[in-house]
């Protein structure tokens, strides 16, 4: 046997045990696999130029896109919400892949609970679903607020949210005045960055309602955005808390995504406060810290609400001196030494490195936010971008890509690669090869493939521990970022230089 129970050996280890062997080569026979040179040959054929125009003709077919579905977005920016529980009206099997999905990337439980609609639901509609559901969420896990969104199943059928919510509460599922905003989350369109603008603007229509004043309450409202670096909310807190800006942030997922063990299970950990969130309508402002996962929200803002609304992305250093500046701006208050300093700290670590960065040629690819995030920071050190891939691009970010791009002389020679996925990334790699990848742990795919380093930033990393607990904004994710890259580099010419009296030659200790 080649599992023993005196020392349970992990999958990597045990399926080299010859009896896992002997099976492998009898299943690639009873499936008339064809013969390995014959599997070589065509795998160098997808290795090659010619490959790779058939690759980019392809247009009925996705292989790995480099996005997640609507309801994955929604869900996080409802639970950055006080006591609230995300409640998906439609199939059960989405909710547990969005549910699985966050728990891999944060190592954190992720509550959501589903209408769990099934064969009878899809032929009759799902209101019998919600009824129920609403009910017994609202009985079980005692939330202060249920947001409601959708699955493509009950957005095929066309089911009504604002109709089933109000015949739930006839039916006194649910208090009449219990909050239970929504949004209608198809993933047949858009991605979760969608579906995050969907929910924030569907949490805010329902909180704000009636609780408008004439006059403003000297707050500024900050809207994070899809954001799963837990690291960027404490650094926002600490720049706002150094500007002494009385802020409100919409919605802080903070404390629920990486909560401190305490010995105590707590179902609903931290987040916006309700009645915060509610008189966030009598901001004197709104800043939005991505632009494309906000667009509703700061459309219905502006419209709705009639207060003025702005984007940061206060990724690397010059865009990380306008936020503070245009904070000092609204408020009135100074930059103070500290945040000075700070700034010098990171001046300081990103010219010890410059020249190990400067003249490096990157591809990437993410969502649009952190996609320009990461040009800004890699014009800022030198780094030449050559594959920019977007899965759920819009014309907007690919004009605002290509701009930012040609303002350096280090963006000139890339590519934005805009509704393009990982198999066209692939291509790209084998024919127009570079340094390093940026991506998230889909890209160990292309990592093992075409042999390019690859450096995890962005969502999801399932694959190491903890790097969501760190910063990519302000001066002190401009470092965390210049660790990232730099000391992969060096991890890489490392690894370069090992073989003796070969590589070995520029092998040095000291770099
Ligand atoms: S794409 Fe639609 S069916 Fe698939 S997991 Fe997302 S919501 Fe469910």
């Amino acid at each position: 046997m080649a599992q023993n129970v005196d020392k349970i050996k992990d999958h990597a280890e045990l399926f080299q045990e010859p009896e896992y062997q002997e099976l492998f080569k009898a299943k690639k026979a009873f499936e008339g696999m064809p013969a390995d040179e014959t599997v070589k040959e065509a795998a160098d054929w997808t290795k090659t130029w010619e490959y790779r125009e058939k690759n980019f003709a392809r247009e009925a077919l996705t292989v790995n896109p480099a996005k997640a579905c609507q309801p994955l977005g929604a869900i996080l920016a409802a639970v950055g919400f006080e006591a609230t529980m995300p409640f998906v009206h439609g199939s059960q099997g989405c909710v547990a892949y969005f549910r699985t999905h966050f728990t891999r990337h944060f190592k954190e439980p992720f509550n959501a609970v589903s209408s769990s609609m099934t064969e009878d639901a899809a032929v009759f509609g799902g209101l019998k679903n919600m009824v129920e559901g609403l009910a017994n969420t609202y009985a079980l896990y005692k939330p202060k607020m249920i947001a409601v969104c959708t699955t493509c199943m009950a957005e095929v059928i066309g089911d009504d949210l604002g109709a089933f919510i109000t015949t739930s509460k006839n039916q006194g599922s649910i208090p009449e005045d219990f909050p239970v905003p929504y949004a209608h989350t198809p993933s047949f369109v858009g991605s979760h960055t969608t579906g995050y603008d969907n929910m924030m603007k569907g949490i805010l229509t329902t909180l704000t309602a009636g609780k408008k004043k004439e006059t403003t309450n000297g707050t500024i409202n900050f809207i994070p955005g899809f954001e799963t670096y837990m690291g960027n909310f404490r650094e926002l807190k600490s720049l706002l808390k150094a500007m002494n800006v009385n802020a409100t942030i919409l919605a802080d997922n903070e404390d629920y995504l990486d909560s401190p063990n305490d010995g105590t299970y707590r179902m609903y950990q931290g987040g916006t406060p309700l009645d915060v969130a509610a008189e966030s309508i009598n901001a004197e402002h709104t800043i939005a810290l991505q632009t494309y996962t906000t667009s509703k929200t700061r459309d219905y803002i502006a419209k709705e609400w009639g207060r003025p609304t702005s984007v940061s992305r206060p990724w690397g250093i010059k865009a990380t001196d306008e936020f503070l500046m245009k904070l000092s701006e609204l408020t009135g208050n100074p930059i103070p030494a500290e945040i000075e300093k700070e700034r010098g700290r990171a001046v300081d670590a990103i010219t010890d490195t410059q020249a190990w960065l400067h003249g490096k040629r990157a591809a990437l690819y993410g969502d649009p936010d952190l996609v320009m995030g990461l040009l800004q920071f890699l014009l800022e050190v030198g780094i030449e971008p050559v594959h920019v891939l977007v899965t759920n691009s819009t014309p907007e970010f690919e004009a605002e890509a290509r701009a930012l791009l040609d303002s350096s002389i280090y963006g000139k020679g890339a590519t934005v690669w805009g509704g393009k996925d990982l198999w066209h990334m692939r291509s790209l790699l084998f024919t127009e090869p570079v340094d390093f990848l940026i991506g998230n742990s889909y890209a160990k795919y292309l990592w093992r493939d075409t042999g390019t380093p690859l450096i995890r930033i962005g969502y999801p990393i399932f694959d190491r521990h903890h790097l969501h607990r760190y910063s990519t904004i302000g001066y002190n994710g401009a470092i965390n970022l210049l660790n990232w890259i730099a000391n992969s580099i060096l991890d890489e010419l490392d690894r370069n230089t090992i073989v003796p009296a070969k590589t070995d030659i520029s092998y040095d200790l000291i770099r």
